[in-house]
């Protein structure tokens, strides 16, 4: 592995041209690949030589950015996915079975919290959730013998919440499992949980990876440095003969890469979520300024959130670069170049002057999305939670008044203007 920074991976990593190969990373628009005998092709689907067949399992286009994502994280290897959904649904699911148990943080994305909590358990696999701010000797508490593995957000997505990553860590090992962060928020460039214990890392990359909102897509990384084989009988699918495969054992014949191999050449074969290549490509462009546009989102939306907490109309304001959240200090050891460009913050007043100061914002588009250049927002009371009760929402941690801001990379001073028109109608 070269030692290059990380601004150079982002332009760098993934596909390198040889001579006479196209400049830039080409679309291998094919769903299959050709071979010369009936022979070449059997041994692919051993698994006894590597190569492409079928776009479903790979794709070349799909390789090369899951490569520059698994070199910005320092992890082994990586695979995308066709949404953010997919890739921690197989992140789990790659090491857990009907009857298996994981511990969760609280503080998660809405669609994880479904996905864990509701749709995993008719699979038979059970999710505890837990306070990411309890003691370790308290969060302990949730480990059964058959949970697989410990699962949490490097800043929560819409809570803000920022994870102790080493008591994290240090919960999952001395229990024997892995622990799985979604760094979607943070990004390799604010974060990179591996370099704090995390063994597996994923993606939402329809956020600031693509940046411009223009393509779904996931991706799953491997550290390589959970060992599998030591914890043997929480990880048989990974330690024990696949009968899909002739009996291979993916720890013996593919060690580091086991964890990833698995999840292409089983769970891509059989549930078949691929991210497009066509996706892929728009992907690695938008992986390309990764390093530019993160830090820009950061210093508008630091400017933003100290604005807003200076303005007389505004209640409260949550946003871990502010030295009054209560994030700030942990936010400072494992981000200190910043956390990311999502700020909530809460209007004085009823659910209805939140709409109205929406409802007068020009340059703050009004959709369902974070992490975009465009600056938007998002008031989940009126949308995303909208069937709830004012007690369910209070309950579900989103205040009835809590607007979500996601700062874009637009001038500043343009975003602030704008607030502070619509301030002046409520
Ligand atoms: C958006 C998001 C997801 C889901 O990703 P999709 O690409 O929308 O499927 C998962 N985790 C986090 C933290 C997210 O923000």
């Amino acid at each position: 592995m070269n030692q290059y920074k990380i601004e150079t991976k982002c332009i760098q990593e993934g596909y390198k041209p040889s001579k006479g190969e196209p400049r830039v990373l080409p679309i291998y628009q094919s769903t299959t690949f050709k071979y010369d005998t009936s022979e070449q092709m059997g041994r692919l689907f051993d698994l006894e030589d590597s190569g492409y067949f079928y776009t479903r399992l790979q794709n070349p286009t799909n390789d090369a950015v899951a490569s520059k994502i698994a070199s910005l994280e320092g992890g082994v290897a990586a695979m995308l996915t066709s949404s953010g959904q997919a890739a921690n649904f197989y992140a789990v699911f790659n090491i857990c079975e009907a009857g298996s148990h994981m511990v969760c943080s609280s503080a998660l994305y809405g669609g994880t919290f479904n996905l864990f909590g509701t749709t995993m358990k008719k699979l038979g696999i059970e999710a505890t959730f837990v306070d990411p701010d309890a003691p370790l000797e308290e969060l302990q508490k949730a480990i059964k013998p058959n949970t697989t593995c410990v699962f949490a957000e490097t800043i929560a997505n819409p809570a803000l919440t920022v994870l102790d990553i080493e008591k994290f860590a240090e919960l999952a090992h001395s229990n024997g499992v892995p622990l799985i962060i979604d760094n979607t928020f943070a990004t390799p460039i604010n974060c990179r949980p591996f370099e704090w214990g995390a063994d597996i890392v994923t993606h939402s990359t329809t956020k600031y990876m693509d940046g411009h909102a223009a393509c779904v897509g996931g991706c799953i990384v491997d550290s390589g440095n959970f060992d599998w084989e030591a914890n043997h009988d929480k990880f048989k699918g990974l330690t024990e003969p696949d009968e899909s495969y002739h009996g291979i054992i993916y720890t013996q014949k593919f060690g580091k890469l086991a964890y990833i191999t698995k999840a292409t050449s089983q769970l891509m074969r059989d549930l078949g979520s691929i991210q497009s290549p066509q996706n892929a490509f728009l992907l690695n462009i938008g992986l390309e300024t990764l390093h530019l546009r993160v830090p820009r989102h950061c210093e508008n939306a630091l400017k933003v959130a100290k604005y807003l907490e200076s303005n007389p109309k505004v209640a409260w304001v949550n946003y871990p670069g502010l030295e009054g959240s209560k994030y700030y200090e942990i936010a400072q050891k494992y981000m200190p170049n910043g956390t990311c460009g999502v700020i909530s913050f809460g209007l004085k007043g009823d659910r209805a002057t939140a709409e109205k100061f929406m409802d007068h914002l020009q340059l703050a588009a009004i959709v369902t999305h974070v992490a975009d250049a465009r600056t938007s927002v998002l008031h989940p009371a009126s949308h995303t939670h909208r069937q709830m009760t004012e007690e369910q929402l209070v309950e579900a941690g989103v205040q009835p008044d809590l607007i979500r801001l996601s700062v874009g990379i637009e001038n500043a001073e343009d975003i602030i203007d704008d607030l502070e028109q619509a301030m002046a109608h409520v």
